[in-house]
């Protein structure tokens, strides 16, 4: 017998799954949600049109039908229409890289964006059955990347999606482990290690790490990558 699956049940799902602090951004709905407590969201942008407003009336009741709570005190309404999808891809991407330097940390307040965002923790939660539309269920690898916050020592666990927004496309190209620092590498880069006979400084990764066997993020997995040995061995 397959479970059935209603939107109350579906949107119970995706709720708990986030973390706080984390965004959300209901398909095409031209909504933006943040976690902000145990069993509330923010608003914290919608769309300028009928569309998104009236998107933003149903998830409101269906947010209550599962007893969270919403706030909507602060929305930050954008204008859409006038803009090619792709000046609104990039209104969109500037928009949560701003809401993403308000994040504060849980504890003290002090804004995410001033830890020291570079040491953040790759952390591999387990698997997670998720349950699709169709009723079969389906295992997904749940990450995390923690960070410590510099002033009271709190670690915040954040979604990787969110990780990258905060600390920018840079830091998702190198995952440092105990032992090992792996470093994406741009096409040029390969062109002039190889032109340079060095390609014994490189690999090309799958899922494990080919030194220790310890499971790789998956932004690290299917890459070109330089590795560095680090710790006590030099
Ligand atoms: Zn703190």
């Amino acid at each position: 017998m397959e479970e059935q699956t209603t939107p109350e049940i579906e949107i119970k799902q995706i709720l708990e799954r986030l973390r706080m602090n984390g965004m959300w951004e209901p398909g095409g709905l031209g909504l933006t949600y943040v976690r902000t407590g145990e069993k509330s969201l923010q608003l914290i942008q919608q769309h300028n049109n009928p569309t998104a407003a009236q998107a933003r009336i149903r998830m409101r009741l269906l947010l209550q039908s599962v007893d969270w709570e919403i706030d909507e005190s602060e929305v930050n309404l954008i204008d859409v229409q006038q803009l090619s999808p792709q000046e609104q891809h990039m209104q969109e991407m500037m928009m949560r890289q701003q809401a993403a330097q308000q994040w504060p940390c849980p504890s003290c307040e002090t804004p995410l964006a001033a830890f020291p965002l570079e040491d953040g923790k790759w952390t591999f939660d387990g698997q997670e059955e998720m349950l699709l539309p169709n009723g079969e269920i389906e295992k997904v690898e749940q990450w995390s990347v923690v960070i410590d916050c510099p002033v009271c020592d709190t670690s915040v666990p954040m979604e990787p999606y969110d990780y990258g927004l905060l600390a920018g496309d840079d830091v998702m190209l190198s995952y440092k482990s105990d032992k090992v620092i792996f470093t994406a590498l741009s096409r040029p880069e390969i062109i002039g290690i190889i032109d340079e006979k060095k390609s014994d400084e490189i690999i090309v990764t799958g899922t494990f790490c080919p030194f220790y066997g310890t499971l790789l993020p998956p932004h690290v997995r299917g890459a070109v990558v330089r590795f560095e040995a680090i710790g006590e061995e030099e």
